[in-house]
């Protein structure tokens, strides 16, 4: 598989509070992250009398010093008019409660994302039902590593700061104006629900957040909360509407760097998962459960934390096939499920 993009800035990346400006008046931010993803890309767009901003890093001291950093150096002088977050991904949303709060900018988003990012926040520490025990149980992974799912809580309200009560809606196809510049919402399913792209064709750049990230794949994943979903079949069509996209834009991406390529990657992603989609099938030339699924698409050692996320994947491409019809599923008297190609 041919991966053909160009990063115009080659390895540069901007140090933690030193914005680097990539086109007139969009600067591109790069925050630390407490994960083995150890950064996030966050934008600035110069809007004349103010700054509109888009994501906000993780809810913790460290983001909150680096945007106080930047409210008193490189941003000083002009409010923050508005912050848009591109889905409830804590990395993304985590700070905009309390940005919002300490700027008095307007959250956007899309409808979905919000709704997504008030359920999470709310669940109970112990969000984690007999249901969603069953859930994952029913993948095959061993009983005592799901105990240990259990034990993980919940994850997302410990870096996510309470998101406001009100939200300005985002929708595919809206136009925004941000300094002079029309930016169309383009928005996407199979990561998040409602994820929020911007392109701008006039400024030559889009906006990807995590549907066009350069080097790796964004998670699509099938979770407890909609068991039975195909997010792939919602990835896949949101990258073949790349190619009525321009080509030439830069892409601004939540990690790694920002480059040119757009189609290639669309290409390389589409053909990516295709590979895996085949893997799958093959797999389950003999019945199998996820997690025998997940076994094959994923050789490296895998913490609890990283099998939920790979399980949730090997759903994902066993969903797809399940689908279109080239998979059935049996489920045996432990609830375990078990999926065979169909005519096997
Ligand atoms: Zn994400």
């Amino acid at each position: 598989m041919q991966n053909d993009i160009d990063y115009p800035l080659g390895d540069f990346t901007p140090n933690e509070g030193e914005p680097t400006e990539l086109a007139p008046g969009v600067l591109w931010l790069r925050f630390s992250l407490p994960f083995a993803l150890d950064h996030i890309n966050l934008y600035a767009l110069d809007d004349g009398d103010g700054w509109v901003l888009v994501d906000c890093g993780v809810s913790n001291a460290h983001s909150q010093g680096t945007w106080e950093t930047l409210l008193a150096g490189p941003l000083a002088g002009r409010p923050v008019k508005r912050i848009i977050v591109t889905h409830f991904h804590p990395d993304h949303i985590g700070s905009a409660g309390w940005l919002v709060e300490r700027t008095g900018a307007d959250l956007a988003m899309s409808r979905l994302e919000w709704e997504k990012a008030q359920e999470l926040h709310s669940k109970a520490e112990s969000g984690f039902s007999d249901e969603v025990w069953r859930f994952y149980a029913s993948t095959g992974i061993a009983s005592d590593f799901v105990d240990k799912l259990r034990d993980l809580g919940n994850i997302y309200r410990p870096q996510v700061s309470p998101p406001p009560a009100n939200y300005q809606c985002l929708s595919d196809g809206d136009v925004l104006q941000i300094g002079g510049n029309n930016w169309r919402v383009i928005t996407g399913a199979g990561h998040s629900p409602e994820h929020v792209c911007l392109l701008s064709e006039e400024a030559g750049l889009m906006i990807g957040g995590d549907m066009l990230l350069p080097r790796i794949t964004p998670i699509i994943g099938v979770w407890e909360d909609d068991p039975t979903s195909d997010p792939l079949a919602d990835y896949i069509s949101f990258l073949r509407r790349a190619k009525d996209w321009p080509d030439g834009v830069l892409i601004l991406p939540s990690h790694n760097r920002p480059y040119h390529g757009l189609h290639a990657r669309a290409r390389y992603l589409l053909a990516h998962h295709d590979e895996r989609l085949g893997v799958t099938l093959e797999t389950c030339a003999e019945p199998s459960t996820a997690h025998d699924v997940m076994l094959r698409l994923f050789t490296r050692e895998l913490d609890a934390h990283s099998v939920r996320f790979a399980a949730s994947e090997s759903l994902a491409h066993i969903h797809r096939l399940l689908h279109a019809g080239s998979l059935q599923r049996s489920t045996a008297s432990n609830g375990i499920h078990r999926y065979a190609q169909v005519g096997a």
